[in-house]
């Protein structure tokens, strides 16, 4: 079974990348609701401002077109009282008639409603629909009205009313009438009075489409675009009020009712709800009248026009949302699209990678195989080169097993038998020690599988000096062997470490052939967490170029046949098996040391 593989992580840029958060796209949707709130409050202001100048704008042309349509006739009054005709009508000295005709052409070509000349009493003399006997002015007092009060006063008078004769409302300018023309000093001795008629001028502001009116001082709305407002009050007529509207009979059968009205606003702008209908309002006094003049829009047709900006960065957020989540989409897309991608090549190079590594395990096993083979052969390999030792081992005792038996034939037949029980003791020591050679092959040769466990070091040293005891001395080396008195524990496997002892003690004995003075050290040395065995002789050391070489499998400077240049390089193996290693020293004259490192058990 393969060691399972885990995928290797995502690509950053890959793996950073997550679906838009919910709660970040309610952030976001919170934050463009803020946005349209705010542009819909700013486009309410703008709104606002701008319909407030447009109504600044609309109010000083109705004002223009109201005061252009009264001034032009506010000349009349003044000229007819200079009249010499009407100076002596008043004076009591011409005749009514000719003054009636100049009023009636005067009025004529000036497009008035009527013109009429009233004595100090209030009395009209004389009027331009004289002719017309239901509403002519002739004979009529009018003394109760403000502006004959007014131009009695020596003032111009001016003042709107329903026409008391002809219930049709028009505003009356007046002027005072002098004795002498070039003397105002005196009292009038009567009025000239000219009577405008403003329909036109409602009937234009109906036509034109906006909501006009003009209120007087008391606030009763009496021009108005808007007919079921007229002559209606804008604020709650006081008693005083009426009172004086009833003297001065200026809105004669009319029951001036109050409007249902409420008024409101800021600094910005202005409200009037007027019968429930609510309006944007602006005013504009006309001081010269005591009017105002006032301007309105229904404010529905403003929250449209907000309403429109309102939509549209409403609609704008959304398409913004939308935006947003179709190019999260695409990119979560995109992303899925790598992903698979990256998953799909990560399960192929899984696959290759398992393949390789069944691959190096099948290798490793034959590697191993052939190791246990190779370590195999070196065994048979040096049992080959010991055998000729074993054969020179084995043949004394059996040469002396042999006299020694001839011996003990001879003594039986003289029946000595203290000295046959001596002989025979001898030959039984010769078979043990035989038996123990035997035993020391057999061990080394055997093909056991590592066997890691806490040993004496020392033991595998002294076998592997004992196997080679005989080899050594015929070679005349003399073996020094230092150790400690006591167990030297380490982590290893006695068999295999006799092994590796015996291939280097005979790798020196090897080297040291053309050497006088043999000699081989095993030095025992302890570290922290370490033992360390050199092995050092006397031979000719290994030349600086070789160091790296010798541990290579098949590396030998032996002769042909004598060395299969496999010791160091199982040794090493065998050893790092151990989590130990071998490490060549010394590589200088005179000799060379080899270590052996072992953990510490
Ligand atoms: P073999 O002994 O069959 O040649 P080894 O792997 O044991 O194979 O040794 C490889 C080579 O290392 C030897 O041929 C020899 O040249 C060198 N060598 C090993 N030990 C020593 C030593 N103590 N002194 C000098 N040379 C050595």
């Amino acid at each position: 079974m393969g060691r399972p593989f885990t995928i290797p992580a995502l690509p950053n840029n890959i793996r950073a990348k997550k679906k838009l958060p919910g709660r970040l796209l309610f952030i976001l949707m919170l934050l463009i609701a803020a946005l349209v709130y705010s542009t819909y409050l700013i486009a309410r202001s703008s709104t606002f401002s701008d319909l407030d100048s447009t109504a600044r704008e609309r109010l000083g042309l109705y004002r223009s077109t109201l005061e252009s349509a009264l001034d032009k006739y506010r000349y009349l009054p003044y000229l007819l009282s200079e009249n010499d005709a009407v100076i002596r009508l008043l004076s009591g000295r011409a005749d009514p008639g000719a003054v009636n005709v100049i009023l009636e052409t005067a009025n004529e070509k000036a497009g008035s409603a009527a013109l009429f000349i009233m004595d100090e009493t209030g009395k009209t003399l004389c009027a331009s629909n004289w002719q017309d006997p239901s509403s002519s002015f002739v004979s009529r007092n009018y003394g109760f009205r403000p502006y004959f009060r007014d131009a009695m006063a020596g003032n111009e008078g001016g003042f709107y009313a329903i026409g008391a004769t002809t219930g049709t409302p028009g505003y009356f300018m007046s002027h005072p009438v002098y004795a002498s023309p070039g003397d105002r000093t005196g009292r009038p001795i009567g009025v000239v009075v000219v009577k405008v008629d403003l329909s036109g001028l409602e009937r234009h502001w109906m036509e034109g489409g906006e909501i006009v009116f003009v209120s007087d001082a008391s606030g009763i709305i009496f021009l108005s675009g808007h007919t079921a407002w007229k002559y209606k009050s804008i604020e709650p007529l006081t008693a005083e009020t009426l009172k004086t509207i009833r003297q001065g009979r200026q809105y004669k059968g009319i029951r001036l009712d109050t409007l249902a009205l409420e008024k409101g606003g800021s600094d910005a702008y202005q409200w009037i709800r007027i019968n429930n209908e609510k309006f944007f309002w602006a005013g504009l006094a006309l001081e010269k009248f005591h009017w105002q003049l006032n301007y309105l829009i229904p404010w529905n047709h403003l929250e449209e026009r907000v309403n429109i900006y309102l939509y549209i960065s409403s609609a704008l957020g959304v398409l913004f949302i939308l935006c947003l989540l179709f190019v999260q989409e695409r990119r979560l897309k995109k992303i899925s699209q790598q992903k698979a991608l990256a998953a799909e090549r990560m399960g192929r190079m899984n696959e290759r990678l398992q393949r390789e590594v069944d691959e190096r395990r099948r290798t490793e096993g034959h590697l191993r195989h052939t190791q246990e083979e190779l370590v195999q052969s070196a065994k048979l390999a040096a049992l080959g080169q010991m055998a000729a030792a074993v054969v020179h081992e084995l043949n004394q005792p059996i040469a002396a097993v042999r006299t020694y038996a001839a011996s003990c034939r001879l003594m039986n037949g003289q029946n000595k038998k203290e000295d046959l029980n001596k002989t025979l003791y001898s030959i039984s020591e010769i078979t043990d020690r035989m038996e123990a050679i035997t035993r020391q092959l057999k061990d080394f040769s055997r093909k056991t599988p590592l066997k890691v466990s806490s040993i004496d070091a020392r033991e595998p040293v002294q076998k592997a000096c004992e196997l080679l005891r005989h080899t050594l001395s015929d070679a005349e080396c003399c073996l020094v062997l230092d150790m400690p008195p006591g167990p030297v524990t380490v982590l290893g496997d006695r068999f295999r470490l006799e092994q590796v002892f015996v291939n280097l003690i005979k790798n020196s004995l090897d080297a040291m052939v053309d050497t006088g003075d043999k000699r081989i050290t095993l030095t025992f040395l302890e570290d922290n967490g370490t033992v360390e065995i050199r092995i050092k002789d006397t031979g000719p050391g290994i030349r600086p170029g070789l160091k790296e070489k010798i541990f290579t499998p098949f590396f030998t400077t032996k002769p042909d046949g004598t060395g299969m240049g496999l010791g160091l390089s199982i040794s090493s193996r065998i050893v790092k098996e151990m989590s130990g290693g071998i490490t060549l020293e010394s590589e200088a004259e005179p000799g060379a040391v080899f270590s052996v490192r072992l953990k510490k058990g």
